[in-house]
Parts: structure tokens; sequence; C-alpha cells
């Protein structure tokens, strides 16, 4: 089996400076044609960090995949160190002069002696053409082993990968391919929905395994399967996956790609509902999430933020009796605050979130964390109360996500 080995080179990316996109990146496209990943390594601009990182790969993968340090700029060393260590002297690219040279013009600019110099290549390398910028990628063979260096401006190396290193890879080293079947969940957390899946797991043949990946208020459960035939392989999944989502029952929102606020898209226009949504602890974040969806107007209709007392009172109606014996984190003000919002908003569904985000605010009987969810319409209103954490940030995303899954469902049921 094949193994590769990202190697990315950058001292920004070693003190968080820059994120490392590009790993994530080659990573996910690695195992999209069933290339193992057998390590990721990050390493510092120098010449010792360089060579050392291209002997740790060399010594464990056989496909190794290297951003960075291809600039102009002298802290850009990598093609250098890498001719130098395989005893490969330099040579003027003619073919990358024109095209930097063609580039410029285009631009309206004059080329720099940097540029130049950008244009010798180790004599042992291929060079893979880059055509959103000025360095182009380099293919080096040592040793039955292939490196390849590239540009680490995540565009010019997503250039370089789809054109000519993804096709080479799939054509000379895939023989075996990876299948993933995601479900989406939202309600419950993991450890349920696995004592829910039990039975069905102990069946899973040894080629297909699942992965949790729980985010606040929602799992994704992530069926891979490996093997020759990608089309059994789809279908195994697909049969499992079935039989997952059976068990599963309404905790089940949707497939892959799907987010909740798609998936409450689909629900309402097919159902011709108008939504919209009252919130306070949230401040909106409801209505942002529902909004990422491209064509919303057409079924939200807009939200209010209540983030006051006042505003609950003037804007949705809130009673100042309710707020003032049970407060504005419980079910009463909730509960309120959606008949008031279908009123104020004019629409036939809101749904409305009151909480204590944190880190202070909390009692004894509504620590912090303390969130009330309501979802109605003119005739009936549903509510539940969640327990989130400590973190404000986070109980804000949960409230959020879980306010999202009561308003989906509730459109499931009419
Ligand atoms: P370089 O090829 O080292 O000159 O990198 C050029 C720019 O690409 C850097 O300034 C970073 O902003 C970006 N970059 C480098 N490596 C990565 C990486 N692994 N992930 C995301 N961006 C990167
Ligand atoms: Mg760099």
């Amino acid at each position: 089996m094949h193994k590769a080995i990202i190697l990315t080179i950058g001292d920004e990316l070693l003190i968080g400076q820059t994120i490392d996109t590009n790993s994530a990146w080659m990573g996910g496209e690695l195992n999209k044609l069933g290339i193992h990943i057998e390590e990721k390594i990050a390493i510092q601009d120098t010449k010792d960090g360089i060579i050392s990182g291209i002997e740790r790969a060399m010594a464990k993968g056989d496909i190794i995949l290297i951003t960075g340090g291809l600039g102009p700029t002298k802290d850009d060393i990598t093609k250098k160190v890498m001719a130098d260590h395989f005893g490969m002297g330099m040579r003027f690219d003619d073919p990358t002069w024109e095209r930097i040279e063609g580039l410029f013009a285009r631009w309206g600019r004059s080329t720099t002696p940097a540029h130049k110099e950008q244009c010798y290549m180790p004599d042992g390398a291929q060079i893979l053409e880059n055509k959103m910028g000025t360095a182009p990628g380099m293919l080096f063979e040592v040793d039955g082993k292939i490196l390849i260096s590239m540009p680490g401006v995540p565009y010019e190396m997503k250039y370089i990968m789809e054109n000519s290193v993804l096709p080479m890879i799939k054509e000379k080293y895939t023989d075996r391919s990876i299948v993933h079947h995601t479900i989406l969940t939202a309600g419950e957390g993991e450890s349920r929905i696995a004592a829910q899946i039990d039975d069905i797991l102990n069946l899973l043949p040894d080629h297909i395994s699942i992965a949790y990946l729980p985010n606040l208020g929602t799992v994704k459960l992530r069926l891979t399967a490996t093997g020759t035939n990608e089309d059994s392989l789809q279908n195994e999944v697909e049969k499992y996956g079935a039989q997952i989502e059976n068990i599963l029952g309404d905790l089940v929102y949707g497939h892959g790609k799907e987010t909740l606020a798609s998936v409450i898209g689909k629900i309402a226009l097919e159902k011709k509902l108008k939504i919209g949504t009252a919130e306070s602890c949230t401040g909106g974040l409801v209505a942002s999430k529902i909004v990422t969806v491209p064509g919303s107007s057409a079924y939200f209709e807009g939200s209010v933020v209540t983030y006051s007392y006042k505003l609950k009172e003037t804007l949705l109606k809130v009673k100042k009796d309710t707020l003032n014996t049970v407060g504005a984190v419980s079910e009463e003000t909730v509960r309120e605050m959606v008949t008031g919002a279908i009123d104020h908003l004019g629409v036939d569904i809101a749904v409305a979130i009151s909480g204590i985000a944190g880190p202070s605010g909390g009692t004894e009987d509504k620590p912090v964390g303390t969130v009330w969810i309501a979802c109605g319409n003119k005739t009936e209103t549903v509510t539940l109360r969640i327990q989130a954490g400590k973190d404000r940030q986070k109980n804000i995303e949960y409230a959020s996500n879980y306010a999202m899954n009561v308003l989906r469902k509730f459109l499931l049921a009419q």
C-alpha cells in the first residue's frame, strides 16, 4: 500500500500566524483517491529543518507532498536545499521565464531580478505548471519515491494539485477506493447514539468503519468503506446507513454536505411556510444560519433580537408579570416570545430562544447554560429546556443548533 506524507514548510505555520489549511485540503484529496496518509510534518524555513523533514518523510512514505518556501524572498529556500540535498545542479528554465514575463506584461508591471532567480530549476526535477503565480511546482523522483514541491499560497498549490499531481497519483498509485457515507444527526450526544446503534455496528464487516464527529448539539456519523470496487462499496455503506437511520428516526436531519439550515429551507419551501425567529441569548445567530442558504428569502421573513426586558415587552408583548415572576429564561417567556413573533413578524412559524450564556448570571435553579427554546404556530407551541456548559461562545452555538433542530422537527410535523 502506498503511503503519503504531507510536509509543510514555513515558520509562520509553526507559530500559528498562518493556519495550515494546505495539509487539510491535500489530505482530503488524497483520501478521496484512497491513498493512505501516514503522517503530516510541519517544519521551519531552515536548511536543517527542510533536510531533516525530507529525510524523515522519505523514510516513512513513498509519495511526499511538500508546500511552502518557493517564493521570491530570502526565506524561501526549499528549491535550493532540495537540489543540493539530491546532488542536482540548477538550470535556467525558459518556459517558466516566458510564462512569468507574460504574466507581468498582462499585469502591466515589470519583472525584478528575483523573478529571473525563480526560473532556475533543479536539473533533475520535472516542472509542474502553475498558472496562478510565479513559482512552478517540482517533481523529484528519488530512490523509487516521488517528492512534489509546491508553493504555499493555497490557490497556487490547489492549481498544481488539480492539474498535475492528483491526475498523476490517480493513474499511477491508486489500487483501492475509499467511500464515505455521512449521516447527520441533531439532538442527542454521541454516547446515546452509539448505544442505540450498537447492534448494527456489531454486524459491520471489517472493511467498513464508523466515526462519530460530535459538534455542539449535532453529531455526524461517517461510515467509511475501503476496497477495490467503488460501486459495491457505495451500495454497502448505503445499506448499513439506511439501517442506522431506521433506528435513529428523526434524530437524523440529513446527509453529506446538508446543514440544519438547508434542511429547514427545504421543508419550509415544500410546505409553503414562512418562518421567523425571536432571539435573546443567541443574538440573531439562528437567523444568521438560516440565511446562509441561497434563496432563503422565499421562506424566511426575518427576526427580532430582543435582548432586554424592555424589547421583549414592547416588540414581542411578553408580559411584564411573566418577566418579573418567572424571569426571561423561562418556558412562559419563550412561549410568549413565539406568540409575539408570529404577530409582529407576520410569519406562520416562529422559534424563540432565551438563555443564560454566561459566564456569570447563573443561579441555583437556572445555572449558566440554561436555555429555553420554543417553536410554534398560531395554535400550538412546543418547548424544550436544555442545559449547556460554562463557555459563553459554545453555549450560544449549542443553543442555536438546538433551536434549529426544534424548528426542523416542528416544520416536519406540520
Ligand atoms: P511560501 O510558498 O512559503 O512563500 O508561502 C506563501 C504564503 O502561502 C505564505 O505567506 C502563507 O500565507 C501561505 N501558506 C504557506 N503555507 C501554507 C499552508 N500550509 N497552509 C495555508 N497557507 C499557507
Ligand atoms: Mg514561506
